[in-house]
């Protein structure tokens, strides 16, 4: 049976909140308006185990935007539908070390992205979506991440008219990649998708069982459904552990030892592979672009069930 007995998850959860909601700093993301707009007080917690229970503190309940952690769900379908080795020829899977929308990365890289999970990364996999047009694409992207949450997830027009009206840099990215030969599709319906999957709203909990998901060789513990296949998961995890957190994603695997991936919507999800996520959703960020309550949160829950992977 699990060591990690629901008293000590309840608990855990619960602590692992309160630690956060007293920490200050950071600032909305700004560049989004809609993100400059949340409520910089909010603060959910939430753990989902593998063998499928779900702790829960705070604001876990709240819908933010999924930003940057829609990455991990779009590489799992494309790995999925055009296998790991293509994939990592095609996109790539080292960390680039710079801030997540950088050209200068791809530049530097001849053109090839580097890592699914920066910008420049995700848009190329996203023209790698199958389907004869953005509309059937996306809808791939939406069903994904659907399963992933076990619950149908949804578009926030809001915040998607509000990243699609302001994405000049992201633009710019695409075009680079396209004269690179590094965007398999049009660069421009490429990053349209790619803007749509940041867009939809998920809660902590949801957050959470998407990353149970991963921590239980892809099938969702909540519904038992097979979501991607049980090969890939160890790959996009080693993603994760790289470049989940952008420019700290070394000092994460230092004091955290786990995969993680963050958001510019605020929200941070871990996975002790095997075992169980955790997810926070507070909105200020630090300077690297992490949720810096949602980090403290994950700490905490991470250190109280000594989870770092590299302690054996
Ligand atoms: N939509 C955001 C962007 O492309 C996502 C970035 C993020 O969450 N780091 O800039």
């Amino acid at each position: 049976s699990s060591p990690y007995t629901t008293e000590l998850l309840t608990d855990t959860v619960k602590q692992a909140h309160e630690k956060a909601r007293n920490q200050t700093g950071g600032e909305n993301a700004s560049y989004i308006p809609y993100l400059a707009s949340v409520d910089e007080d909010l603060c959910g917690v939430a753990i989902a185990t593998a063998d499928g229970r779900l702790f829960e503190a705070g604001d876990s309940r709240y819908e933010f935007a999924i930003e940057s952690i829609s990455k991990v769900f779009t590489l799992a379908t494309v790995m999925d539908s055009i296998g790991s080795e293509a994939l990592r020829e095609k996109v790539g899977a080292n960390p680039t070390g710079m801030p997540f929308n950088s050209v200068i990365a791809v530049e530097l890289a001849k053109g090839k992205p580097m890592s699914p999970l920066v910008n420049a990364g995700a848009i190329a996999t996203a023209s790698l979506v199958p389907g004869d047009t953005a509309d059937e694409r996306w809808d791939r992207i939406l069903k994904t991440q659907s399963a992933f949450a076990g619950r149908q997830l949804s578009l926030s027009e809001e915040v998607n008219l509000s990243e699609q009206t302001t994405n000049f840099h992201n633009r710019a990215i695409a075009w680079l990649l396209y004269s690179a030969g590094t965007c398999y599709s049009d660069p421009m319906e490429a990053l349209d998708i790619y803007t749509r999957q940041c867009s939809t709203l998920i809660t902590a909990v949801d957050l959470a069982i998407m990353g149970a998901t991963l921590a239980n060789h892809g099938v969702n513990p909540a519904t038992q459904e097979q979501v991607l296949h049980p090969d890939n998961t160890a790959h996009i995890l080693a993603e994760m552990m790289m470049e989940g957190l952008y420019t700290a994603s070394g000092d994460f695997a230092y004091t955290v030892g786990l995969p993680g991936k963050s958001g510019v919507g605020g929200g941070l999800l871990a996975i002790a592979p095997g075992k169980l996520a955790i997810a926070g959703f507070a909105p200020p960020l630090d300077g690297n672009g992490n949720s810096v309550r949602g980090q403290v949160a994950v700490r905490a829950v991470a250190k109280r069930l000594r989870l770092n992977l590299f302690q054996g």
